[in-house]
């Protein structure tokens, strides 16, 4: 794709974001078809959005009018790849996870190269795995989950959107993400999907509130 070689093995997970139909965008299946390839292929997801970086000027793209945001996420363990990353000419977002040791120098570095940056907010899967401290869990009260986001964005200076890492059985959950859009709500931070489970209910959860999508 282009000339750029994006090196999908250093990375965990990338989300391809495309405002417009998507079925007009070859380049877009294209993306897809290699993230199919990599190791977590489920964090591939195609949404309708908008006020996200935008993809450089280019070829018919632009003219249509459709934006592509390149996020990619789970930064904050592995400073050689993700500085790697970090020097790609293309904008890229970052997110990162909280709690990881590189989290607030990655931040930093990614910031003043004018990249957007986005918390990566670990959320209970439903399926068993290691999970990150502070990992959003649907029994929590909106308390708890306020003292994780603000330690959040305490340790991921600049950010200005969150996605969820994992986060299956917290993002299907509806009154879970209730309380989770409030917060942010609070911090205008927006919430960007990773669409790890088909049935979300992020976009219900957030009607009514001011947080943006
Ligand atoms: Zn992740």
């Amino acid at each position: 794709m282009h000339h750029f070689k994006i090196p999908l093995l250093l990375l965990s997970s990338i989300l391809w974001i495309v405002s417009g139909t998507e079925a007009s965008i070859p380049f877009a299946f294209e993306a897809a078809a290699l993230l199919a390839a990599s190791p977590r292929s489920n964090h591939v997801a195609c949404l309708r959005s908008s006020g996200l970086t935008p993809w450089p000027p280019s070829g018919n793209f632009k003219d249509k009018g459709y934006k592509l945001a390149i996020v990619i996420d789970d930064f904050g363990y592995r400073p050689v790849n993700e500085n790697k990353i970090l020097q790609l000419p293309l904008p890229i977002s970052i997110a990162i996870l909280p709690h990881a040791p590189y989290a607030r120098s990655m931040a930093i570095k990614a910031h003043n190269q004018g990249r957007e940056i986005l918390i990566h907010l670990p959320m209970a899967p439903l399926s068993k795995q290691p999970l990150e401290r502070d990992t959003l869990h649907p029994q929590m009260g909106v308390e708890e989950i306020q003292r994780i986001i603000r330690q959040a964005i305490i340790n991921v200076p600049y950010a200005v959107g969150m996605n969820n890492h994992m986060g299956s059985a917290m993002t299907s959950n509806l009154p879970a993400m209730k309380k989770v859009m409030q917060v942010l709500d609070q911090y205008q931070l927006y919430f960007l999907d990773s669409l790890t489970i088909s049935n979300s209910q992020v976009s219900r959860a957030a009607q009514g509130t001011g947080s943006k999508l």
